[in-house]
């Protein structure tokens, strides 16, 4: 596609949401100059490509499609049934997987997709034996009652949130902590790395329905064949959420014992981060899962968005290039040169480093909340989030962490010396804010004195690198 193309497609785009609502342009419009003018280091966001942005401006929005392929709920799904069936082909060829599911909505949907399959794959109701007869309407309150014991109570065993895993993953504020009868896996509190010995001796205790395991902020590989052993052992369901690495594994950065989808029995992702896609989710199962999963909507899920749906499967394409293999590899190239430039400089790393696209820094060394770092640096435009990290004395509202991301800047062209320089800058200004105090005087996890001049040097050096590696080059609105 040229430049001259897209320049026109986005510009005529803009003037007709200009025509009825042209604040919505206007922030568009700034979304972009934002977007290109700050250092973007936040781990679970990229850049999608203009064909993959395209493809969800259509009138594909506008077509109810609940069910799934060749079994919809509405007439005239013939042209989504096409969009469905090339984005779970090209899901399963680029991921080997035996099954794809490519309707969830986010992440958080592709996990409770999973969860449901899970719990009627292996839970026996008589609900669910009714279900298969298709005499749901025979169901007596008695059945209801029975499903609700038999369905609740089962038990999970996830990532802790402040060792790097997720919301979905079992912590309480999120359904999976209250619809399961959950516990939690953490670190080693000494080197921050999984301890398998210690999954394992959890799991034989807790004899958990589901193991899950993946991250979103655990800077390290995660053996996944000896996270399916251990499941084996005490009869679990392996569930890998690798919303945060997929695309290292669609880019053939983790292969062997690093690749989930052989190991797992259930594989979720987004499809927006490190996959680069369009934001969304997708749920990867073995065979015997299939009929399940394929169950999602409606059982958990709303009609599919069936533009989305076609731009995953022109991402799944793009994913499936030789050059993507390329970027995957530059993604985890960066992040070791980016944890070497903290190191060199003297910051603290959670696990001393990283093996994966992520890096999460303590800043705590700084004299510094999460929160409070997380708002100097973007007031010198350096966009980054706050995390916890092992055992968070700051809880996960101010947390002591801030957790960085190599998948959007690499897809701009930063190399090795871009990220050190980005390590250097982000040192400069944490260690030119100090922690302010709150009106009564007391110190403050929240507020924050930046030093005079810092933002403004930092955002000239970034500028620098930036307008090196200008994003979606070539595209000019009018
Ligand atoms: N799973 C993991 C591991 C994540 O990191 C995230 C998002 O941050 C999700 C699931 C949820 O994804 P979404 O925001 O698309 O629902």
């Amino acid at each position: 596609m040229t430049d001259s193309l897209i320049s026109s497609a986005y510009s005529q785009a803009l003037e007709v949401i200009a025509s009825v609502e042209p604040r919505i342009a206007a922030a568009t419009r700034q979304e972009l100059t934002d977007q290109r003018g700050s250092l973007k280091l936040i781990a679970s966001e990229n850049y999608a490509s203009p064909a993959v942005l395209l493809t969800m401006g259509t009138w594909f929005s506008d077509k109810y499609a609940e069910g799934t392929v060749g079994h919809r709920f509405y007439a005239g799904c013939q042209n989504v049934d096409t969009v469905e069936t090339l984005a779970a082909e090209h899901a399963r060829e680029l991921f080997g997987a035996p099954y794809a599911y490519v309707q969830p909505h986010s992440g958080i949907d592709a996990n409770l997709v999973a969860f449901w399959s899970i719990l009627a794959n292996r839970v026996e109701t008589p609900y669910l034996r009714k279900m298969q007869a298709k005499n749901v309407n025979e169901l007596t309150e008695a059945d209801w009652e029975t499903l609700r014991h038999e369905f609740g109570n089962q038990r999970l065993l996830g990532m802790s949130l402040d060792a790097g895993g997720h919301l979905t993953h079992g912590f309480r504020p999120n359904i999976s902590g209250k619809m399961f009868h959950q516990q939690q896996y953490g670190t080693d509190p000494e080197t921050g790395l999984l301890d398998y010995d210690a999954v394992a001796a959890k799991a034989r205790e807790f004899k958990p329905l589901v193991l899950v395991a993946g991250y979103s902020a655990y800077p390290r590989r995660v053996n996944f064949a000896k996270m399916r052993e251990i499941a084996d052992e005490v009869g679990a369901v392996l569930m890998v959420d690798m919303a945060h690495f997929a695309g290292l594994v669609a880019g053939k950065v983790f292969t062997g014992e690093e690749n989930p989808v052989p190991y797992a029995h259930i594989t979720t992702t987004t499809t927006h981060k490190s996959l680069r896609g369009p934001r969304g989710g997708m749920v990867l199962a073995q065979e015997e899962f299939a009929a399940d999963v394929d169950r999602g909507c409606p059982m958990v899920l709303g009609g599919p968005l069936s533009h989305v749906m076609a731009a995953k499967a022109v991402a799944f394409a793009e994913a499936r290039q030789p050059s993507f293999q390329t970027y995957a590899q530059q993604v985890a190239d960066n992040a070791k040169s980016l944890a070497e430039g903290f190191l060199t400089r003297g910051a603290n790393l959670v696990t001393g480093g990283t093996d994966n696209h992520i890096v999460l820094l303590d800043v705590s060394s700084f004299g510094l909340t999460g929160r409070q770092a997380e708002s100097a640096l973007l007031d010198a435009g350096v966009v980054t989030n706050r995390n916890s990290v092992p055992s968070d004395p700051n809880g996960a509202w101010y947390t002591s962490g801030v957790r960085l991301g190599t998948p959007a800047l690499t897809t701009r062209g930063f190399g090795h010396d871009e990220f050190d320089t980005v390590a250097e800058l982000i040192v400069d200004v944490l260690a030119n804010t100090s922690a302010g105090t709150t009106k009564a005087g007391e110190p403050s996890k929240a507020s924050y004195v930046l030093g005079d001049g810092v933002a403004d040097r930092v955002t000239k050096q970034s500028a620098e690198m930036l307008d090196k590696h200008p994003l979606y080059p070539g595209l000019v609105l009018s």
